[in-house]
């Protein structure tokens, strides 16, 4: 009775197993190969300093601190982004930054994923490399 009920035991995961051998392989080999992420993916951030409000919600609300914001008013009265820094290495992509964010199209995210360097400093975004995207920045780099 007790091998019987073993056997079944047994068999149950073979038999999931053997479903999967016959199944298209779902990792892929990466780096040579590369999966194309959702568009709405939860990957590197593009900012645009055009719209920005200047108000802070997003550094305020992001629970690892990573966003670094200083504001100043121009002689006309209007406020200008001075700094806007994210520290990509600090990131968790909660997305809690875009969420709150109430200028409309300024914070986003982007399937983007391979961004590791050799040092903290270089995780530190600014608005000129935010405002390009990674993409666009590759492509420099390529150029140069
Ligand atoms: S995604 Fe989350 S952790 Fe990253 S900067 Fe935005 S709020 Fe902070
Ligand atoms: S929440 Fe949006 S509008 Fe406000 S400072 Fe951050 S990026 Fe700019």
């Amino acid at each position: 009775m007790v091998s019987k009920l073993s056997k079944i035991v047994h068999a149950a995961p073979m038999l999931v197993t053997l479903r999967h051998v016959f199944k298209k392989p779902i990792t892929v080999q990466y780096p040579e190969q590369r999966r194309e992420l959702p568009a709405r993916s939860r990957g590197l951030h593009v900012y645009n300093p055009e719209g920005c409000l200047g108000c802070g919600a997003c550094a305020r609300v992001c629970p690892n601190n990573c966003i670094e914001l200083e504001v100043s008013t121009t002689p006309e009265g209007k406020k200008q982004i001075d700094k806007f820094n994210i520290y990509i290495g600090r990131c968790m992509f909660c997305g809690l930054c875009i969420d709150h964010c109430i200028g409309k199209g300024v914070l986003s995210m982007t399937p983007e994923y391979e961004f590791c360097d050799t040092s903290r400093e270089a995780l530190v975004y600014g608005i000129d490399r935010l405002a390009r995207g990674k993409g666009e920045e590759e492509e420099e780099k390529d150029e140069s």
